[in-house]
């Protein structure tokens, strides 16, 4: 298998595939373009060359009227210097005079030019709108530079390498800083979540990398850090808990238990009755903890079916009107009728009886519960609100955890343990549905399930 690569040196290498492609393809379409810009100066040069000789010759017949054999000889000189072979005919295509190519390709090559193509052209010449001969005029190269433009298209060459050159090493340069400083946040967080594998919860990334997903990415870190953390404390919490509530009653019993059977204690029907609360009392959250594991899976098991929420709301009130009657609390239900929601019957039964169970719990002799459920500007809405003790502000965003417990005194009286909120919340994000809780310490609180409109 291929060894992975460090983030680094990918991210060099793609750096400096990218500068050094950009360079040569700048490199080559410039020297294309300085090719091109010289074959057609040269080109100008050239005809302008050849005008020149034509109208020379046009002087010369205008002013003698007729060709001799040296008509313009003296040109000779010139062309010879331009690289140029020119051949004057009559007007009837005689050959007047000519250059010898030889000579001038031997000149030519003597100056220092290298090899190249010849090219022929041949001109007429005029008089008086008549033509009275021709000459042509060949050349020994498409690029006929003088050695001033050669140095200069040299330069310009080099000027192309040595921007290109400088560009691929400034990459070079740019690609290592660059590679480093991105990998780096990586690498950071590549640390932090290592670090939260060997259990070191509490570690966090302080700082901000000034890249908007490198920083998304350390803000989830953090937040899943410190949601472990929170976990990890809630278990704990938790086994204290549980095991603090399975003693105390347990060593009750025992202590219990052990009394009558020394006959220190006379089993009295009223000690059978306090040992069977206690019992009832651990079987319930017993029942509660399973519950709760149940719900743990991934997906919860719903048999949706199509509910009158009122009767739902009725009925699960009503199982609470001994206990209510007992407390000295009133219980009232306010329901809308008509209302049909799709849910889990049993389920939508049990968040109805967890938040009345607190309801009830939380809300001290005088005090009353109410449950509405009905249509409020187009929302289909359920609550069960008390005039009980409340809660701070502060508390609400965590009671739907498991385990948590606002006050652990007040519900360990209760045999709370913090999870009848959580059963509530599995239940109606399984649903789809949403619950906000309000509440104001000493005034009351009230729970709303929201259900999207059927
Ligand atoms: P518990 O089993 O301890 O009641 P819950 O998950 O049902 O656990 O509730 C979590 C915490 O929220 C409780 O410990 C309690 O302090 C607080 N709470 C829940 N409902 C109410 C309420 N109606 N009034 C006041 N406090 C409440």
């Amino acid at each position: 298998m291929k060894r992975p690569l460090p983030l680094a040196a990918r991210l060099t290498i793609a750096f400096l595939f990218v500068a050094a492609l950009f360079s040569v393809t700048l490199a080559a379409v410039l020297e294309l373009l300085i090719d091109r810009q010289f074959r057609s100066y040269v080109d100008e040069v050239r005809m302008k060359k050849h005008g020149e000789i034509v109208r020379y010759f046009e002087l010369v017949y205008a002013k003698e009227r007729a060709w001799s054999e040296d008509s313009g000889t003296e040109i000779a000189g010139q062309a010879m210097m331009d690289g140029n072979v020119v051949a004057l005919f009559d007007r009837n295509g005689g050959l007047l005079w000519g250059m010898d190519r030889e000579m001038v390709e031997l000149h030519y090559r003597m100056m220092g030019h290298p090899d190249s193509a010849y090219e022929e052209r041949e001109y007429p010449i005029l008089f008086g709108g008549e033509r009275v001969g021709s000459v042509r005029v060949g050349n020994f190269t498409v690029l006929h530079l003088s050695p001033e433009d050669a140095a200069f298209r040299e330069n310009l060459h080099r000027g192309v390498l040595a921007a290109s050159s400088v560009g691929i090493l400034a990459a070079v340069v740019l690609s290592f800083v660059l590679s480093r400083r991105l990998a780096r946040p990586l690498l950071r967080t590549k640390e932090l979540a290592e670090r939260l594998r060997r259990g070191e919860l509490s570690v966090r990334i302080s700082e901000r990398f000034g890249t908007s997903e490198l920083d998304s990415l350390a803000d989830a870190l953090n937040f899943l850090a410190q949601s472990l953390e929170e976990q990890e404390k809630l278990r704990r919490q938790l086994t204290r808990d549980v095991s603090h509530e399975l003693r105390t009653p347990l060593n009750a019993l025992n202590a219990l238990v052990e009394a009558c059977i020394d006959g220190v204690m006379e089993p009295t029907t009223e000690r059978l009755e306090d040992c069977r609360e206690e019992i009832v009392r651990l079987a319930a959250l017993a029942k509660d903890l399973e519950r709760l594991s149940d719900l743990e899976g991934d997906v919860l098991a719903l048999s949706a079916e199509r509910l009158d929420l009122a009767d739902a709301a009725r009925s699960a009130a009503r199982s609470f009107e001994p206990l209510c009657m007992r407390k000295g609390v009133t219980l009232d239900v306010r329901a809308e009728e008509g209302i049909v929601v799709s849910a889990d019957g049993d389920k939508l039964r049990q968040v109805l009886v967890n938040l009345l169970a607190n309801a009830v719990e939380y809300t001290p002799s005088g005090g009353a519960v109410l449950v509405t459920a009905g249509r409020e500007g187009g929302r289909i809405l359920l609550s069960v609100s008390d005039t009980g003790i409340g809660m701070a502000k502060e508390e609400l965003p965590r009671i739907f955890e498991r385990f948590y417990r606002v006050d652990r005194s007040r519900s360990r009286s209760s045999g709370g343990a913090g999870i009848g909120l959580a059963i509530v919340h599995k239940i109606v994000k399984a649903h789809g549905w949403t619950i906000s809780a309000e509440s104001e310490p000493g005034r009351g609180s009230r729970f709303t399930v929201e259900f999207p409109q059927a």
